[in-house]
């Protein structure tokens, strides 16, 4: 372990944690300094939301604060069965199921549905809690180059077997694209393949309901499975996944990371209810959100630094070293600004970028200033 902290540290890549004292927004404070902070997964800042809070309340007053259990003894509650009618509802299926987190849902689905008799077709730019998830399921996982269908193609027709699964992120964390679903959805057609996709940083976010990347795209009702977390824009905890009566059942039987963890807080599960809710009346925040985006987006370009295209609020800086990312980085929160640098092994070798997220309640002053600052300390970094 010494041997191993020393390397990480000598490659850079040690990583301290920030703590906030205050709650996630816009503006928190650190230290007893105050940040504007472009790096949260708040989307729609409902992470503070006064209502959403009112209803965590009233769920522990009525549930308590912790359920005592597991699922499938003696740890669901009506809030539990309400939330997953209400999700199943949401994602346009059948049915749904809620884990603790994103993260249990993408390694309890995955490694539920693949065996050993399985090939998993994998985008490279994939959420680390899906590749584990397909590890964990001893399955073949079989990586594609990112979005390319060609690649995906020749991979289903060298690999293919009689069990398959193509799994794609909705909205790839990192880069901030949207998949190509409908270019999977035929591949999955024509391959006999079961298709997941991972909406953590769609759901909410975008289509003009906010129901993520398969409602943005046209396309609802046509991917096997989708998983999504309650973590991100919907501001609260927890993880879920969506689809047909006889998945989900198989799920609830087979699933480990369901059945052998406790289950998720009253609190939790009633903000995240009452999220969907706010999520439905929220288009113009979404719009608002997107139009923050574009202009972010274009003037990081006129700047001269190399930002990634996409239709979504993340936005990835890409500088390519390490050393450059973590100085500029550290040079923002001098400045005042909260922007972690992201770097190997979350993104591949000479990458590494500032990834900015942006929530609908960013001003058009803190972009500015989140302009201004970019602009002096690259050009200090000799950069731009
Ligand atoms: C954040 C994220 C997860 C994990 O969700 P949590 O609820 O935070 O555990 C899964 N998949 C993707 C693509 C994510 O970005």
């Amino acid at each position: 372990m010494k041997d191993d902290l020393e390397k990480i540290r000598a490659a850079g890549r040690y990583r301290e944690i920030s703590y906030l004292e205050s709650a996630q927004a816009r503006e928190a404070k650190i230290e007893g300094r105050s940040y504007r902070i472009f790096s949260s997964n708040d989307y729609l800042g409902l992470c503070n939301n006064r209502r959403l809070k009112q209803v965590a309340v009233e769920a522990i007053e009525r549930f308590g604060v912790g359920t005592g259990a597991s699922r499938l003894t003696a740890g669901s509650n009506s809030l539990h069965r309400e939330l997953e009618k209400s999700l199943a509802h949401f994602k346009k299926r059948e049915s749904a199921l809620v884990y603790s987190s994103g993260y249990m849902a993408n390694i309890g689905v995955i490694s539920s549905l693949a065996n050993r008799d399985s090939v998993v077709f994998c985008d490279r730019l994939n959420h680390a809690s899906i590749i584990d998830g397909i590890r964990l399921s001893g399955a073949r996982l079989v990586p594609y180059r990112h979005k390319d269908m060609d690649d995906l193609e020749a991979k289903l027709r060298r690999y293919a077997r009689r069990k398959n699964l193509i799994v794609t992120d909705g909205v790839f964390s990192m880069d901030g694209d949207v998949a190509d679903l409908q270019g999977i959805i035929h591949m999955a057609r024509k391959y006999h393949a079961l298709t997941i996709v991972d909406d953590a940083h769609g759901t909410g976010v975008i289509g003009s309901e906010g129901r993520g990347s398969e409602e943005y795209l046209g396309m609802e009702g046509h991917i096997d499975i989708c998983i999504g977390t309650m973590s991100k824009a919907m501001g609260a905890e927890g993880g879920f996944v969506t689809g047909s009566q006889e998945i989900i059942d198989y799920l609830r039987q087979t699933s480990r990371s369901f059945i052998y963890s406790t289950s998720p807080s009253p609190a939790s599960m009633a903000v995240s209810m009452e999220s969907l809710e706010i999520i439905g009346e929220y288009g113009y925040k979404r719009l608002e959100l997107s139009q923050k985006g574009k202009y972010l987006r274009e003037k990081v370009k006129e700047i001269g630094l190399d930002v990634l295209d996409g239709e979504t609020p993340i936005i990835p800086i890409v500088l390519g070293g390490e050393q450059a990312a973590i100085e500029y980085s550290s040079k923002l929160m001098d400045h005042g600004i909260y922007l972690s640098c992201i770097r190997p092994p979350t993104v591949p070798k000479g990458s590494s970028r500032l990834r900015v997220t942006l929530t609908a309640d960013h001003s058009y002053e803190d972009l500015d200033l989140l302009l201004e600052c970019l602009s002096r300390i690259g050009k200090e970094l000799g950069v731009i």
